[in-house]
């Protein structure tokens, strides 16, 4: 007799019924726009102790918590190795911070549009997630956050995928009246103007998200950290587990944060700046960009999925959204159709820029 269950929806978690897999469109592409990863590559240093961990640090186990990284990551931000969590990426640091701060059947409030993510990880840990549109003008509603009394209030600035950061008031009234944790998603706070990474000094239950996967070229490596109170981030680091960052990512992570930061700057810079000429270029087409603090802008535009696949036919991949909350006019205009440009060298974005105009007809 066969052990083997008849079918295996019989026998998962009834809350993932709801859980399908996250499956952006990967195939590989002559230029590939797609994923707000880092275009320009990898800090060298960071290349070097990769191929330096690979000979002399992969037969053992890694650090338990990390600790060579937080005393990099201490050093980058100024904070205490005790008030930083790491991950393997910081999908994971998030995945265990909604974990950590709320029981199964809970609320997390989460913006819309924002991080596809967030709805996926609320139904992995049995939690709800409610979806609050933002304002008209791309910043998180305060009120209307405050107003589910959910337990965790996930925020994202710059917001992925508007590009647009949220004010500072709108998140510290949030933070002065929520129930319980609010985690502030800073994946892409290195192209911004502002950080909100000081609020969770004040804040003992702010946790604020970061990764290496965007401007430290790291992204395969698999590198996110979150920032809190030590007694928050310690709740995070037990939910998460030891051993999530492999030897070949700490060393990795380590060098591009000591001996790779003049790269690092010196490519956000260029990111900056090709964003701005990008934004220019789309608005001379007649699409206007919302306004980005990220590495990449959203472009409203009609039928974005087939236009995305006639792009892809001549060798670029972009970003297509066919379902975005309708917030402002410009989404309206589109049915919550929009296309999603990373920041890459110019060379890379001329050709995005053709395939683009080829696409429309
Ligand atoms: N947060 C935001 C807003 C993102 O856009 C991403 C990546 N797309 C992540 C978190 C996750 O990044 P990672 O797991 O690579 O650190």
């Amino acid at each position: 007799m066969s052990t083997t269950p008849r079918s295996s929806l019989e026998i998962a978690r009834a809350s993932y019924r709801h859980i399908s897999l996250y499956a952006p469109d990967r195939r590989p592409c002559a230029v590939d726009l797609s994923d707000n990863t880092n275009v320009w590559g990898m800090p060298p240093a960071a290349e070097r102790a990769i191929r330096e961990a690979a000979t002399s640090s992969v037969t053992r186990y890694p650090e338990l918590y990390s600790s060579r990284l937080k005393s990099a990551l201490g050093d980058y931000l100024s904070v205490s190795p005790d008030q930083l969590v790491t991950g393997c990426g910081s999908d994971d640091v998030l995945d265990s911070a909604v974990r950590a701060f709320a029981e199964p059947g809970d609320r997390v409030a989460i913006p819309d549009p924002s991080f596809a993510m967030l709805p996926i990880l609320a139904h992995m840990n049995g939690l709800e997630p409610v979806l609050v549109p933002l304002t008209a003008s791309y910043d998180v509603d305060a009120d209307a956050m405050l107003a589910t009394d959910a337990r965790i209030i996930y925020l994202c600035s710059p917001n992925n995928p508007t590009g647009t950061a949220f004010t500072r008031g709108a998140v510290e009234r949030i933070i002065e009246h929520a129930r319980g944790v609010v985690i502030v998603d800073e994946a892409y706070a290195e192209f911004a103007n502002s950080s909100l990474l000081d609020l969770f000094r004040d804040n003992p239950r702010v946790l604020v998200s970061r990764t290496l996967s965007k401007a430290f070229g790291l992204a395969g490596m698999r590198v996110g950290y979150g920032v809190g109170s030590a007694e928050l981030v310690a709740e995070v680091e037990k939910s998460r587990g030891p051993y999530k960052v492999n030897a070949l990512a700490e060393a990795a992570a380590v060098a591009a944060l000591t001996d790779g930061m003049d790269w690092v700057r010196q490519h956000v810079q260029l990111a900056v700046e090709n964003r701005e000429r990008l934004a220019a270029a789309l608005s001379r087409m007649g699409l206007p960009p919302l306004p980005s603090e990220s590495n990449f802008v959203l472009v409203p535009v009609a039928n974005a999925v087939p236009l995305a696949l006639r792009m892809r036919d001549r060798g670029v991949a972009i970003r297509p959204f066919d379902d975005l909350a309708p917030v402002s006019p410009a989404l309206r205009a589109t049915g919550g159709n929009a296309i999603r440009i990373s920041v890459g060298p110019w060379d890379a974005i001329e050709t995005t820029l053709s395939a683009l105009r080829e696409s429309l007809g």
